[in-house]
């Protein structure tokens, strides 16, 4: 059969009134006894649940802790966060990475001032209008801050209800999609929304596990089709792995009287607002020294006499492996920009005040160090 009819063939996601009961009552009893003690689970405002969901999207919780209370400390209030300056906002982001979610923040943040009288939407249709909030955000801080109730759906609880109804088809399919959105409102409980929903992502996360799930002690495993079928190692079904592209990066610090280049990226860029070095891939075949004279010639208008490697650094982006080979050479003059939004002189003991991304932070430590010890030469 072919596979479109298949997936327009998958069952509905059921479960009888009395095991949904028992289910929902099972899984808050578990949450009760074991969940984690994490700040944003203490308080039902808005705004702070919609900081820490922005944050944990793509980042882990040990991570986001302390940026969630650093954040809230500066910005305790929405009408804070839209009154901030968008360089600092990004400064309390720096080390999170994937900014565009900081920068949403703040735009939403000032439309919920100005739209809103700084009150927190708490229904479906204001939340849509604000950026960077999709079905599961809206749906998740809904939940736990109004008790609306709305399924959630991300990663933890694709894999708890993949098992839970033994879907056999890919979960990230359109059609194991909506079958997972409806098993997710199927066993939401009348009440205790917020808690069910939260108990669910956790159930995710320490028991029913990508490797090794903890079925003996699972709160669900009465109700489970995998368990009971023995296809939990089986399920769920994803389509295979991306393949990972190397890809090789020239970076050039550019040094004046002991000052640094930097320039910040244009708006509608990956990166947008943050400050780096000037970097590149070269082009094939290229000698470094023509292909770093290119690259300072083409972001800052200056080149050295001399460029000397200072170190290299590895990030992963997306599906790309990113190595940066770092250079570092000595230039007269100011220099232009045809591409970034700004170009500053920093000095070693201003860096901070220059929001980056991960690995510009690392590159520009690298290249600070490597001036600092020149200075005790
Ligand atoms: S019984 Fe096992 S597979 Fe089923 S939900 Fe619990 S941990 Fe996951």
């Amino acid at each position: 059969m072919a596979k479109d009819k298949l997936e327009t063939i998958l069952p509905k996601p059921s479960l009888l009134p009395a095991s949904k009961k028992l289910l929902g009552k099972a899984l808050l009893i578990w949450f009760g006894e074991r969940k984690r003690d994490l700040p944003w689970r203490k308080t039902r405002d808005p705004f702070a649940i919609w900081v820490s969901e922005i944050m944990l999207q793509q980042t882990q919780v040990a991570t986001v802790i302390p940026y969630f209370e650093r954040f809230l400390k500066t910005f305790p209030t929405i009408e804070a966060l839209a009154s901030a300056d968008e360089q600092e906002v990004l400064s309390h982001w720096q080390g999170l990475g994937y900014y565009r979610r900081a920068r949403h923040m703040h735009q939403a943040a000032k439309i919920i001032v100005s739209d809103f009288g700084g009150a927190f939407p708490a229904n479906i249709d204001d939340l849509s209008i604000l950026p960077g909030l999709g079905r599961y955000t809206r749906n998740a801080i809904l939940s736990q801050a109004f008790d609306a109730r709305l399924p959630i759906l991300e990663a933890n609880t694709k894999r708890v209800l993949a098992r839970l109804f033994a879907l056999v088809q890919d979960i990230d399919s359109s059609a194991g999609n909506k079958f997972l959105w409806e098993a997710a409102e199927e066993v939401l409980p009348e009440s205790d929304i917020g808690a069910f929903n939260q108990a669910m992502m956790e159930l995710g996360s320490l028991v029913c596990t990508v490797t090794h799930p903890k079925c003996g002690s699972c709160p669900l495993s009465p109700f489970c089709i995998a368990k009971r079928s023995d296809l939990v190692s089986e399920l769920p079904i994803k389509k295979k792995k991306v393949v990972v592209t190397q890809v090789r990066e020239l970076a050039t610090v550019l040094v004046n009287r002991k000052k640094i280049l930097l320039g910040k990226r244009p708006a509608g860029q990956r990166w947008a607002g943050l400050w780096e070095v000037p970097h590149d891939t070269p082009c094939e075949g290229d000698p470094e020294a023509k292909a770093l004279g290119i690259i300072s010639r083409k972001f800052a208008s200056l080149v050295s006499k001399k460029f000397h490697e200072i170190g290299e650094v590895v990030h992963p982006v997306t599906r790309f492996k990113i190595t940066v080979k770092v250079f570092m050479g000595e230039v007269s003059g100011k220099g232009s920009s045809d591409y970034y939004e700004e170009l500053a002189w920093v000095g070693l003991s201003e860096m901070e005040k220059y929001p980056k991304s991960s690995p510009q932070s690392k590159i520009i430590a690298m290249a600070v160090k490597a001036l600092e010890l020149k200075k005790e030469v």
